[in-house]
C-alpha cells in the first residue's frame, strides 16, 4: 500500500441519527491472523454484528460494492484477505433495506480508529 494515509470523516445521515448520532470508527481485524479486514463506522451502542456496506471506508474491494452491489446476491462471502478466514456473509436488515454483511461471531476482533486508512502503527 502506497497510499498517504486518509482521514475519513464520519457518514452523518438518517441511519447514523436513529442511532443516537454517536458514531464511531472502527478497525476491524481477523481474528486468527490480526490482518486488517475494514474499516468501519459504527452508529450507535453495541456489538457489531453487521458491517452495513455502506459505512465501509475500507479497503477499496469492499467500497465499490457501495456503487455496485443492489442486491444481497451481488455481495459475497468475506474473507481474510490473508489466511482465508470467513468473517462475515451477506445479508439485508430489512428494517432499511439496507445490505449488509453479518458477522462471523469469534472470527474478528475490533479496534476504535481516528477514521485513518491504512491504519497507523500497524
Ligand atoms: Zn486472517
Amino acid at each position: 500500500m502506497t497510499n498517504e494515509p486518509t482521514k475519513h470523516n464520519f457518514k452523518k445521515d438518517r441511519y447514523a441519527k436513529s442511532r443516537g448520532g454517536n458514531s464511531r470508527f472502527l478497525n476491524i481485524f481477523c481474528s486468527a491472523c490480526n490482518t486488517h479486514v475494514a474499516l468501519y463506522q459504527k452508529d450507535g451502542p453495541g456489538a457489531l454484528l453487521r458491517m452495513y456496506i455502506d459505512r465501509i471506508f475500507a479497503p477499496p474491494a469492499l467500497v465499490t460494492l457501495q456503487d455496485k452491489a443492489t442486491d444481497k446476491k451481488d455481495l459475497a462471502n468475506l474473507h481474510c484477505s490473508k489466511c482465508g478466514a470467513l468473517i462475515a456473509t451477506p445479508m439485508v436488515y430489512e428494517l432499511e433495506n439496507r445490505l449488509a454483511l453479518r458477522m462471523i461471531h469469534g472470527s474478528f476482533s475490533k479496534k476504535v480508529s481516528d477514521g485513518t486508512y491504512p491504519p497507523l502503527n500497524l
